[in-house]
């Protein structure tokens, strides 16, 4: 079952990493920065497809996320959303593990969850929980879906408010609260709990490697949103 599990995770993988890795590319630019329809060392447009290299197809520069990077997270999420799932609501959580990678490395990049990509997985969320609910007969697990929401959502919300967070991070809380609603109120509790000790996790290791280094402290600038997407999928696993 492992091997089936497994093996099947790394062809999901390889199959939508390089749909992910043109999203990224387009997505990862800084805020006021129109999307990037080009190579900005060749000018070859970018395809909707980018092959594993992270290199340019055009000039070999690099372009994107890191060689096998994508490949990897992406077949690690299969993995996790394969062992997660049970029902109806498996379409749901393939569907934010799969932009959920795009939003992860998006915002490892350059610090920022764009509309264009929360737009997406919130539509899906919301079309495919809702026939998730109603294939199971159980259409009423929806409200609380919405209640953890946008309890989640003004949570975080306050966090941005008060310079805690970036703008994109409580829309995102927002549909992963939904996704984890689901699941009910204590999953999603549990994802937010996951996603601080991860985020505090690697701001510590990264205060030590600046540390050990001798590098000017700067702050810590450690984005959010892959905790997030980490602690829901976490919370999910564990549930
Ligand atoms: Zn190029």
């Amino acid at each position: 079952m492992v091997v089936v599990v497994v093996t099947g995770a790394v062809l999901v993988g390889l199959l939508l990493a390089p749909l992910l890795r043109g999203l990224i590319a387009r997505f990862a630019v800084p805020e006021g920065e129109p999307r990037c329809g080009a190579c900005p060392l060749c000018g070859r447009a970018v395809g909707l497809l980018l092959p594993p290299s992270g290199r340019c197809p055009g000039c070999r520069g690099r372009l994107g996320a890191g060689a096998g990077t994508v490949e990897a997270v992406t077949a690690a999420v299969a993995v996790g959303v394969a062992y997660a799932a049970d029902g109806a609501a498996v379409a749901a959580l393939a569907w934010a593990g799969a932009l959920g990678v795009a939003l992860g490395f998006t915002d490892a990049r350059v610090r920022r969850l764009p509309y264009r990509l929360t737009g997406p997985l919130l539509a899906g969320v919301v079309v495919l929980l809702t026939a998730a609910a109603l294939a199971e007969g159980r259409p009423g697990v929806l409200l609380r879906c919405l209640l953890v929401a946008l309890a989640v959502g003004a949570l975080l919300e306050v966090a941005v408010q008060i310079g805690a967070l970036g703008p994109g991070d409580s829309p995102l809380g927002f549909v992963l609260g939904g996704l984890l609603g689901w699941y009910g109120w204590w999953v999603a509790i549990g994802g937010l709990v996951a996603a601080v000790v991860l985020a505090g996790l690697w701001g510590t290791l990264r205060a030590l490697a600046l540390l050990v280094r001798r590098r000017p402290w700067r702050g810590l600038d450690v984005p959010v949103g892959p905790f997030l997407l980490l602690g829901a999928l976490t919370a999910v696993l564990a549930r």
